[in-house]
């Protein structure tokens, strides 16, 4: 019930900008103009992994993949209601690969490269990818933002999302935004604005629980969505 009314605040907010965006709409309909959305931004949601690439798994038999696709549905979905025009890199559980013939480390490499062309055929983008952590030690928790490089909005983007998660759902988490290394193909070589949000640890038994949590998945998505629209804005 507390988290609920912490949420109220936001929900009249995101209702506030629904119900301008469909007044603009009207307004233009009546007056007779082009319509034009108020917000013509495009957000990639990258769903890591999927299909063949499970990514990182828990104790419990948990798959990265599924929950990273139900949480980026999620945020889709909100930042549609807002008027964002939202590109999913994947909607099911399947990878991007071309060929899946192929031996896993060349299905690996196409994947990737096809969620990087859906950025360079979209300059003008954003792109936010969505994936799970783990760790050997189990009491590691809490979710963290790495940001490409590349573009310097990268870092203010990462810092919007990592404080709207902090302040909304995680007030204990003292984790800062990183640099994405080398290692992450996809910050490496990102071709707009983009970040790789790890919302948080398979590996720690409390938080294994809360991802799997229809619930907590769309706290976490909001939480996602509203640093995006504060960055955007
Ligand atoms: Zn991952």
């Amino acid at each position: 019930m507390n988290m609920l009314k912490r949420f109220i605040p936001q929900f009249v907010f995101l209702g506030i900008i629904c119900i301008i965006a469909a007044f603009g709409y009207v307004k233009d309909d009546i007056i007779g103009v082009n319509a034009v959305p108020l917000n013509l931004k495009t957000v990639i949601i990258d769903a890591g992994h999927g299909g063949f690439d499970g990514g990182a798994s828990a104790a419990d038999g948990t798959v990265e993949k599924d929950i990273n696709l139900q949480i980026s549905q999620k945020i889709c979905a909100m930042l549609r209601l807002n008027g964002y025009n939202v590109i999913m890199t994947r909607n099911e559980d399947t990878g991007t690969e071309d060929d899946e013939s192929q031996a896993i480390a060349r299905r690996k490499k196409s994947d990737l490269s096809n969620r990087l062309q859906i950025m360079k055929d979209n300059p003008d983008a954003v792109f936010v990818s969505i994936h799970l952590n783990k760790f050997t030690t189990s009491a590691a928790n809490g979710a963290q933002v790495f940001y490409s490089k590349n573009y310097k909005e990268s870092y203010t983007l990462a810092n919007s999302v990592q404080k709207s998660i902090v302040s909304h759902i995680q007030p204990e988490n003292t984790r800062v935004i990183k640099q994405g290394t080398d290692s992450t193909y996809l910050l490496k070589n990102a071709a707009v604005p983009a970040i790789i949000v790890e919302c948080g640890f398979l590996s720690n038994k409390n938080e294994l629980q809360k991802l799997k949590n229809d619930d907590y998945q769309t706290q976490m998505a909001f939480a996602i969505t509203y640093g995006i629209i504060d960055y955007l804005k």
